[in-house]
């Protein structure tokens, strides 16, 4: 069955010695196909066939197994992010989480999110933010998400001190014992991340320090919660050292 679809060419693997497989991320989830000859130079396939591309592709289609591009139509290549180390490195950990979160949750709004923060780095916005802001949100996605309404250990809504990611939520000053302070401007920009709609950011005017507060506390949250631990992360950290 002859069918188009749309989305973003998430992984690429050699086949033989023309051809890739390509994993084309869509709303209707991951789409394996063989690009048949794409690496010759004269092939018609070869420019849509690479990782960061988004675009229309129509494919023959064959439900549970492997489909066969027929031709494509690119839309967009994300420039700025295949020509810079560290934005790729954003991208490939952002692309590994996301499949991992796919495999535990079908939601079609996760697509959505991602390809919205892709955009969003694409464009020049910060990529440490916006990588927060799209792990924030698939956290509920996980069925771990942050107690943002009320202290974790008392339910108190009150008197609220601190937010602390191995509790889970926010600590008020009743139950304080010595957790790391995320003083106020750092609950509220964690509260911002998880409630923006990412296709309506136009900037970001965020302190230096509440950025890395928010990324600490974010990463905490994840090695606590979600039991997914990715290579990706890795070499992102060490690539973000260096720069
Ligand atoms: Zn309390």
């Amino acid at each position: 069955m002859l069918k188009t679809i749309t989305g973003m060419v998430v992984s690429e693997t050699a086949f033989k010695e023309n051809s890739k497989i390509l994993n084309i991320y869509t709303e209707e989830g991951i789409i394996g196909v063989l690009s048949k000859g794409c690496k010759n130079i004269k092939s018609p396939l070869r420019t849509i066939s690479s990782k960061l591309v988004y675009g229309e592709f129509t494919i023959y289609y064959k439900e549970d197994h492997l489909s066969t591009l027929k031709e494509g139509v690119l839309k967009d290549d994300f420039y700025h992010i295949k020509t810079d180390l560290e934005l790729i490195s954003y991208f490939a950990y952002l692309t590994e989480l996301v499949m991992q979160v796919v495999k535990q949750n079908d939601d079609s709004m996760i697509y959505s999110l991602y390809m919205s923060t892709i955009r969003k780095i694409e464009e020049g916005l910060n990529p440490k933010v916006m990588m927060n802001i799209l792990e924030i949100k698939l956290l509920d996605y996980l069925g771990v998400g942050i107690n943002l309404n009320s202290c974790s250990l008392c339910g108190s809504t009150k008197n609220i001190m601190t937010i602390d990611p191995t509790l889970g939520g926010y600590v008020c000053s009743h139950c304080y014992q010595g957790q790391m302070i995320f003083d106020e401007k750092t609950r509220k920009m964690l509260r911002m991340y998880y409630l923006v709609d990412i296709d309506t950011i136009k900037e970001l005017k965020i302190k230096d320090y509440v950025i890395e507060n928010v990324n600490l506390f974010v990463s905490t949250y994840y090695d606590t919660y979600t039991g997914l631990y990715l290579h990706s992360k890795d070499f992102l950290n060490r690539t973000i050292q260096i720069a």
